[in-house]
């Protein structure tokens, strides 16, 4: 062997073992990296750092999964008179980047929007995709406007933008000791700050169902993931997680989505988690883990795209009608369920209008439900969980 080609080989070989540093922070996360490249991200597997492990051995799902797809056309509870209490609404975004000029004077008629609306609270947070672009502190800024604004009737989640996005990428593409101490250490400081109710809205699985979103996918496993999990769990506050267990193409996911949990609460039994989005599974799925995880709680929205997120199954038809297995849930177990509409302000002018028109049907939808589960679900619930050492039970 012609032994320059030999040492060439040991320094490609080399290179490859050496750790690239993850990005420090979502400016840098959305610099210089080819993020479309994650729209065929390489399959999951065994993934090292130099000399260290960083895949924990995920746990079986611990009770049998329902895998089935139910059809959108099955029944539906009938629509009742309207829900007149207060409501919380615990997820909701502020989507700004393609808004010139947000004026505190728009930021106001949300905040007085919210309030006609009879919305007593609205906890607003990053998407998990809000990390990828550069000058994404804009809208950090104006949910903390929006917050001094509405004053008690604004809340505030953190960080599921950057984070999600330094642990896609540092799953992909590995990082240092340094990056990973740097993102927790800026993590403990955002949580320590007061200012948030927990870390939301957080992706380990978050495909793209309409077309133009990025993909965040990584397995709940992956040591840096749980690290983060600890983290918020050592605070006492509530995470909100987006983990879609079967992906638009019907790849299944709900191994790795339902033995995640598992392991998440083997290591954090007390960790208060919020399953975004009915956990985008089945009734029979979600009833089985509430059962078992006393302390994790889920939101729903109504979904009208019921085309894109026909693989989430949807709590509603495209009429926005419940399907009459998820009324029936939220009536057998209604100390855990909540309103997160997951409405994004500014996108497509979404505005208040549309907000205000978007909670009357969800005051229809609640009107349908036995009163004690619709006050619980409407308001009780996240006035519960959200008060000083509040929990799901
Ligand atoms: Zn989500």
């Amino acid at each position: 062997m012609n032994f320059g080609a030999a040492f060439g080989r040991i320094a490609i070989m080399a290179a490859l073992l050496l750790p690239v540093a993850g990005p420090q922070s979502p400016a840098e996360a959305g610099s210089g990296l080819d993020w479309r490249a994650d729209v065929t991200p390489r399959p999951e597997g065994s993934r090292r750092r130099r000399h260290h492990r960083v895949m924990v051995d995920l746990p079986k799902p611990p009770f049998a999964i329902d895998r089935r797809l139910l059809p959108h056309d099955r029944g539906v509870r009938a629509y009742g008179e309207p829900y007149l209490g207060p409501i919380i609404d615990i997820e909701l975004h502020l989507n700004t980047r393609g808004h010139r000029d947000t004026s505190l004077a728009e930021l106001g008629e949300i905040a007085a929007g919210l309030r006609a609306s009879g919305v007593e609270k609205a906890l607003f947070m990053p998407t998990p995709n809000e990390g990828r672009r550069r000058r994404n502190e804009k809208r950090r800024r104006h949910r903390k406007l929006l917050a001094e604004i509405g004053g008690k009737s604004i809340g505030l989640m953190c960080c599921g933008h950057y984070v999600g996005q330094w642990l896609h990428q540092a799953y992909y593409d590995t990082y240092t000791e340094e990056s990973l101490d740097r993102l927790l250490t800026r993590l403990a400081a955002d949580l320590d700050s007061g200012l948030y109710a927990g870390v939301g809205e957080i992706a380990l699985y978050h495909f793209d169902k309409n077309g133009r979103q990025a993909i965040i996918r990584y397995p709940p496993n992956f040591e840096p993931f749980l690290k983060v999990v600890g983290l918020v769990a050592s605070r006492g506050l509530w995470l909100l997680l987006h983990a879609e267990s079967i992906d638009p193409k019907g790849v299944s996911y709900e191994d790795q989505v339902f033995g995640g949990i598992e392991l998440i609460y083997r290591r954090h039994p007390d960790l208060k988690l919020i399953i975004a989005h009915t956990a985008t599974t089945n009734p029979d799925n979600l009833r089985r883990m509430l059962e078992r995880y006393p302390n994790l709680m889920a939101d729903f929205k109504l979904v009208k795209r019921v085309a894109n997120w026909h693989h989430t199954e949807p709590v509603s038809n495209a009429d926005r009608r419940l399907h009459e297995d998820w009324a029936r849930l939220f009536e057998a177990m209604p100390r855990r369920f909540m309103v997160g509409t997951d409405s994004k302000f500014f996108r497509r002018r979404f505005d208040v209008a549309k907000y205000q028109r978007k909670i009357a049907r969800y005051r229809k939808v609640l009107g349908g439900l036995k009163p004690r589960a619709a006050r619980l679900i409407a308001y009780e619930n996240a006035k519960r969980i959200l008060s000083p050492g509040g929990d799901a039970k």
